[in-house]
């Protein structure tokens, strides 16, 4: 069993022409849902997303949703992904701060999209596990262990925070460590579906909030998460 084991890590990260196929026809169904932006589809259907499966549930990959990582955490779904993607107006360069790493495949949307990433992670066991396999797939980002929900204070201002935890408020922490222009998006409501919100911080620092419709997300943990 113990020789089998590496056999198995190594045919994860293959990524064949099946894969390829099914990719292709989740970049589709992305777009019949409302996806636009084509460097955000390019890169779906470019990462290999069973990569960042537990092998037992590697067939369900390439479906729009959310799956177990371990720890009660969840790899989000791709709808998910990309939409949290789209409203953070990404542009090359931009230094971005993910709070819950999980899996990694979100960090690796944003860093094809040429983002700068700082992206920390509360449970010990998925940054362990991430912090190995992302720069396995060429994916090098800034990881930190930690409460996430308290933002980067030594490493702020960001142009971009995006939250992947359901959040039961606002952090003002978030909102103080966006550059002036930045972005911050964040689900927040309760534990079973949260509202996704878009807070822009004016080139003065004043306030702006728009609402983009529910969402469910795991809890986002921490001194600004639920306890
Ligand atoms: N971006 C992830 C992905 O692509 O797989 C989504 C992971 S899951 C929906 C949310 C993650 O947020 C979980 O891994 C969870 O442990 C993490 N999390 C929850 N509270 C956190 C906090 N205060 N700081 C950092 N991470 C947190």
């Amino acid at each position: 069993m113990n020789g089998l084991l590496p056999c198995l890590v190594i045919m994860q990260f293959i990524d064949t022409f099946r894969h390829q196929g099914l990719r292709r026809n989740l970049v589709i169904e992305l777009e019949k849902k409302g996806i636009s932006d084509q460097r955000i589809l390019a890169a779906i259907g470019k990462i290999p997303r069973h990569v960042f499966f537990e092998n037992a549930l590697i067939s369900h990959a390439y479906q729009d949703k959310a799956f177990p990582i371990g720890e009660g955490q969840t790899i989000s779904q791709p709808f998910t992904v990309a939409r949290q993607t789209e409203l953070l107006e990404l542009k090359p360069k931009h230094k971005v701060l993910e709070i819950g790493t999980g899996s990694g495949y979100q960090c690796s949307v944003l860093m094809e999209l040429g983002a700068t990433v700082y992206t920390i992670e509360y449970q010990p066991k998925l940054f362990h596990r991430t912090k190995q396999i992302l720069p396995k797939m060429g994916y090098e980002p800034n990881f930190f262990l930690g409460d996430g929900s308290k933002g980067l204070p030594n490493f702020a201002p960001f142009d971009r925070i995006l939250v992947t935890a359901g959040a039961p408020a606002i952090p003002q922490p978030l909102i103080d460590q966006l550059k002036p222009g930045g972005i911050l998006v964040i689900p927040s409501g309760n534990n079973a579906k949260q509202e996704m919100f878009k807070i822009s911080k004016g080139m003065d620092s004043q306030i702006f909030e728009e609402k983009f419709g529910d969402f469910s997300f795991v809890p986002l943990k921490g001194s600004f998460g639920w306890s």
